[in-house]
């Protein structure tokens, strides 16, 4: 069973072997990943950690930029779940304490485990989704924080539903509802009445700027 044995794959043996001085190992010293690097100016809000606990990272902003939940298919099949809550940080926001070494990608594009971004981060030795980290943002996963009161919790509520219309099941929670991407697409469902009239006096002002 020698696939068995090699299936526990984290970075440092994810294609960049030989190339430690290289650029593919620079991520090592930039945001998100500055780990051991002791920062006073660093206040840690929230604790928080894979299932197996190889990884854990401590969050200094005390609300997310935004929060949300995200039904697309790709969601659906990378998590696992019928739908996706991620919340949205900048890199400078979290510090990686344990599991530098553990961490794994996955580039869902050209489907490369190589760092490339954007990508999914994960634990390589529980799988647990840790994060998306986009070019500029991390859109970490909140279900790994350990919070500490309701009120914490609260901090990270969604602020919408995107891609609803590949939902698995309907949340009528009043929510606002995008068929697609966030902002960019239309608003359906149960969605909030003055959020719809928004949108579409957005979408007739666009439309005369087209025509004018
Ligand atoms: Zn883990
Ligand atoms: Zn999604």
């Amino acid at each position: 069973m020698a696939e068995h044995t090699s299936s526990y794959r984290a970075n440092g043996d994810n294609g960049d072997e030989g190339n430690t001085e290289g650029d593919l190992n620079a991520w090592k010293h930039r945001a998100p990943y500055k780990v051991h690097d002791s920062d006073p100016n660093f206040h840690a809000r929230y604790e928080a950690s894979c299932h197996c606990g190889k990884i854990r990272y401590q969050l200094s902003r005390e609300k997310p930029l935004d929060s949300k939940y995200c039904h697309c298919t790709t969601c659906q099949k990378l998590h696992g779940a019928p739908f996706q809550w991620a919340a949205i940080f900048h890199k400078e926001d979290i510090n990686f304490t344990h599991g530098h070494s553990d961490l794994g990608w996955y580039e869902s594009s050209e489907k490369t485990t190589v760092h490339k971004l954007p990508c999914k981060v994960s634990c390589a030795y529980c799988r647990t989704p840790i994060m998306d980290e986009g070019r500029n943002m991390i859109l970490l996963f909140p279900t790994l924080i350990n919070f500490k009161s309701p009120e914490d919790r609260k901090n990270f509520d969604p602020s919408c539903h995107m891609f609803y219309t590949r939902r698995i099941l309907d949340i009528n929670d009043g929510k606002p509802k995008w068929s697609g991407i966030s902002n960019d697409s239309e608003l359906i469902e149960d969605s909030p009445e003055q959020d719809k009239k928004r949108k579409r006096e957005e979408d007739a002002a666009e439309g005369n700027d087209k025509k004018s």
